[in-house]
């Protein structure tokens, strides 16, 4: 596999590379030069296959000879551990939920999938390394689940004193092992600003062997692709194909694993991008124009994003053509209010229980599916699970969610934190010592 930057001024790398380095030294994103089309006979039978053999293949397609072929298999077989169900909701939607993983959050399929690269890498050289991450919740407990007892890889994670929720401060802080998470007396910025400078320091540089684990990483996105398929397969089985998808997005990165699938050759009528009110992409689909700005908090949190890291990925696919990307991904954008009353609505008619986040994409997906009087069956992702955002969901629907019992359990440990004041003098000392 060779990987290029989008920003194109730097060489050509192999995955191993792509992976330690993170980001290209262009500030671009590394990307595929190639994406491979998989053949008419795998999507023929594709329903007869299970969830780790349709992302083994896919992975060997994608990946070539960059990884051994059986160390691959063990590691998609690892990494999907545990389901992804799509589940009927109404007459023509499903939802793929992704929630099924230790942290409760679809993050988990790429950072498990990175930790599991980053060690087979690291095997053959006897090398050993130290994970260094700065998280406002949810990547930070994936990552920790992702990297919870690997050898030869130490994890830092620095999340912001009494401003991640409790669920959250519990997942991050009960694992123990190979996983320190240093509670930071500041807010996410100054998390994010001192894993920045500790990976531009000098004498961290040469004592310490750092790498991030930031979510733009591509060994993050290439497993974001695996779930797209599988859903197929499960509707090809049921017979209710043609599919159209909607992700609900933040740094689209979860929506560019859907635009590979498609690449690959997965017939995928259309893609619906909703957001929340963070619409910097649905707006750019409407005008033309890209604008950033500083991100608006809302329900759905985790994609509370004013400036969309995969962007440039999403720019790269289509050759910056708006016509194009237009003719194959749908934007919407939907307020607070609108996400509560869909998780309201869907509840009392069908008794399924959405996250806010989940929620933004069935809305996505059901104007689209109204409007454009589209035959098709909907998926949309259910990227966590509704226990995860345990206050709002309770309040909306109006009565108690069960907790799942691993959320529970790390609710009932003791939490182990390090305070660390926000500056690299003491981020260094805890680290070198
Ligand atoms: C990170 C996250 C998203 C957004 O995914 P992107 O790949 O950044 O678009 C959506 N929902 C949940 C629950 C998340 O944790």
């Amino acid at each position: 596999m060779k990987l290029y930057s989008t920003n194109r001024s730097v060489d050509e790398v192999n995955l191993k590379e792509a992976v330690f380095k993170g980001l290209p030294d262009d500030n671009g994103l590394y990307m595929p030069t190639h994406i491979p089309t998989l053949p008419d006979s795998f999507f023929e039978n594709i329903d007869k296959l299970s969830f780790q053999e349709i992302a083994f293949e896919v992975c060997k397609a994608l990946i070539g000879d960059d990884v051994e072929e059986a160390a691959l298999k063990k590691i998609t077989e690892d990494v999907l551990s545990f389901d992804a169900p799509v589940v009927s909701v109404t007459d023509n939607t499903s939802v793929l939920e992704l929630f099924h993983g230790p942290s409760f959050a679809f993050k988990d399929f790429g950072a498990r999938f990175m930790a599991r690269l980053m060690a087979y890498f690291l095997e053959k050289e006897q090398k050993e390394i130290n994970i260094l991450v700065a998280t406002s919740g949810d990547t930070g407990s994936a990552v920790a689940q992702g990297f919870l007892g690997m050898s030869g890889i130490r994890v830092t994670i620095l999340y912001p004193s009494g401003k991640v929720s409790e669920i959250q401060e519990k997942q991050l802080t009960t694992l123990g092992n190979n996983i320190t998470a240093l509670e930071v007396n500041g807010t996410f910025d100054d998390c994010q600003r001192l894993v920045k400078e500790a990976f531009l320091d000098q004498e961290l540089k040469t004592r310490m062997n750092l790498s991030s684990a930031n979510s733009i990483n591509i060994s993050r996105l290439i497993p974001q692709s695996f779930y797209y398929f599988y859903a197929y397969a499960q509707l090809k089985k049921a017979d209710k194909l043609p599919v159209v998808f909607a992700t609900p997005s933040g740094n689209f990165g979860n929506l560019c694993g859907g635009l590979i699938a498609k690449r690959m050759g997965l017939p995928i009528e259309k893609f619906v991008a909703a957001t929340n009110a963070n619409d910097i992409v649905p707006a750019y689909l409407r005008t033309g124009k890209f604008s950033p700005r500083p991100s608006i908090k809302t329900i759905s949190n985790a994609m509370d994003v004013g400036n969309p890291s995969n962007f440039a990925r999403l720019m790269a696919l289509y050759e910056n053509d708006l016509e194009k990307i237009k003719s194959e991904i749908d934007g919407r954008t939907y307020s607070d209010e609108e996400t509560r009353t869909a998780i309201k609505s869907i509840f009392e008619r069908t008794g399924y229980i959405m996250d806010p986040h989940g929620a933004v994409a069935f809305l996505g997906l059901s104007d689209y599916l109204a409007e454009s009087g589209s035959g098709a069956h909907g998926i949309f992702l259910a990227t966590a699970h509704p226990a995860k955002f345990i206050e709002v969901v309770e309040e909306v629907i109006d009565r108690k969610i069960e907790l799942p019992d691993a959320l529970k359990e790390a609710f009932e440990k003791k939490k182990t934190s390090y305070p660390l004041e926000p500056n690299l003098a003491a981020l260094k000392n805890f680290l070198l010592k």
